[in-house]
């Protein structure tokens, strides 16, 4: 499920080779894999934007509704300078798929805007994120395609977004958007959502491979939102973590900040800035050992769960893994490499695959649509509840068919997710 990017690379052939892999594998009829290589609808606009200075900048925008033979389309809304039609079709085709492996009743979709948010100002964002909305208002909504916050949009985007829609429509359609902030609409436990999700899977995971969590050590990648609630509940599971790792700013480079005795999340929290990034002296004072940004991955542990970017399992490091570690989750998108991840298999390492060890963000999106659509609200614990019920047996569908047929777990993730869209497709009497 990543997006790396890069001169020369494209996500959208990328992500093509991937299905026409999976659909060679199942052996799909020829109209079904015409149908799914490609998105179902794409829009594609100018919106012209009235800047501060008094001047008109006119902005590319995108949707992309891949598939919605399962239901809605769902996805997230980038705001980025290098965003390209290829990418978002790319992404696009990835939440149908991810949201096929977490048995949801959605489709997949992505949006964009290329442009720089950063040197933009709040009203100038406004007027973006009122546009987007007004440029595909008829083809977004709360039975049709539903739209979230992705890389540099935020709750307060998709506010601004719902207003717009609601002007438009006269009425208030809280389930037209997911993301909003918690009292407008918004889910208790998205937050926790994704890293809770995590360890979720590596729960059961756990149960397969004869481990008890208590009895286990994990290194961590990462101690931004997703790190940050995965070493969370896999302490409360009574697991033992044993180092994180952050970006710093300042240095331009990355540092892993090891416990031996177990972290501290508490006393790391409050040394953490609002983008995951841990202050090193700090840390130091408080008895951290302050090591490269790499030592999370040679250390003696029986779990990694690479939790900040992609691409941090490489062919060049994978051979430093130590050999006590038996799972891996990947909290982030896109973490391992291919030529890692062919590492990984011929050491059997299990490894709970991005697009499932993840789910637990777009779940819980799903369960905050759904309360929108109720205009209801669970308080945290149902949501938490639910979100366990859907992320367990997500997992135990993806490893049940990876033993069934023989196949590695990202395999077998794909495989379920792309047969549950083609077998749609086919029951609506599409294919
Ligand atoms: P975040 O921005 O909150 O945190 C990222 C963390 O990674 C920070 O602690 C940062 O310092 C650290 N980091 C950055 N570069 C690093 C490096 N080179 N080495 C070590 N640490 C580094 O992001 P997040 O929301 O926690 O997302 C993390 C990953 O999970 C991303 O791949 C994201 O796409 C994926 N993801 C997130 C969600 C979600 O709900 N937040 C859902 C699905 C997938």
């Amino acid at each position: 499920m990543s997006s790396p990017s890069g001169k020369g690379f494209n996500a959208f052939a990328m992500a093509q080779q991937q299905f026409d892999k999976v659909a060679d594998y199942l052996e799909l009829d020829q109209a079904t894999k015409e149908l799914l290589r490609w998105p179902m609808r794409e829009y594609h606009f100018s919106l012209p934007i009235r800047m501060d200075d008094g001047s008109v900048r006119v902005f590319r925008g995108f949707r992309v509704q891949h598939n919605d033979a399962r239901g809605p389309n769902k996805g997230g809304i980038r705001f980025h300078p290098q965003e390209t039609a290829d990418t978002v079709r790319a992404l696009s085709m990835w939440m149908t798929w991810k949201c096929a492996v977490a048995n949801l009743p959605l489709g997949g979709g992505k949006g964009g805007v290329v442009c720089s948010p950063h040197s933009l100002s709040m009203r100038e964002q406004e007027a973006l994120c009122r546009g987007w909305v007004r440029a595909v208002a008829r083809n977004i909504g709360p039975v049709t395609d539903v739209p979230a916050p992705d890389v540099m949009t935020n709750a307060q985007h998709m506010l601004w977004m719902l207003d717009e829609y609601e002007h438009i429509f006269g009425g208030k359609y809280p389930g037209l958007i997911t993301g909003k902030p918690v009292g407008m609409g918004g889910s208790l436990g998205r937050t926790e959502a994704t890293g809770y999700g995590v360890v979720f899977t590596i729960r059961e995971a756990m149960k397969e491979l004869g481990m008890k969590p208590a009895e286990t050590v994990a290194a961590v990648q990462g101690f931004g939102n997703v790190a940050q609630y995965a070493v969370e509940l896999y302490q409360r599971l009574g697991g033992k973590v044993i180092c994180v790792s952050s970006w710093d700013e300042g240095d331009q480079k990355a540092y892993t900040f090891r416990k031996k005795d177990g972290v501290d999340l508490a006393v790391l929290r409050k040394m953490t800035d609002r983008f995951g990034g841990i202050d090193k002296k700090k840390a130091a004072d408080a008895g951290y050992e302050v090591l490269p940004g790499e030592a999370w991955i040679e250390q003696d542990a029986d779990v990694l769960i690479p939790a900040a970017l992609e691409n941090s399992i490489t062919g060049e490091n994978a051979g430093k893994i130590s050999k006590r570690v038996r799972l891996i989750a990947e909290g982030a998108n896109g973490p391992t490499t291919p030529e890692a991840d062919h590492v990984l298999q011929e050491r059997g390492i299990f490894v709970i695959p991005d697009f499932l060890a993840n789910a637990g963000g777009v779940t819980c999106s799903y369960l905050e649509q759904v309360q929108s659509n109720m205009n209801y609200y669970w308080e945290k614990d149902e949501v938490l509840g639910k979100l366990d019920v859907m992320m367990t047996s997500a997992f135990i569908a993806v490893s049940d068919t990876a033993k069934k047929r023989k196949l590695f777990m990202r395999d077998a993730a794909y495989t379920i997710a792309i047969a549950r869209v083609a077998q749609a497709c086919k029951d609506r009497g599409w294919v």
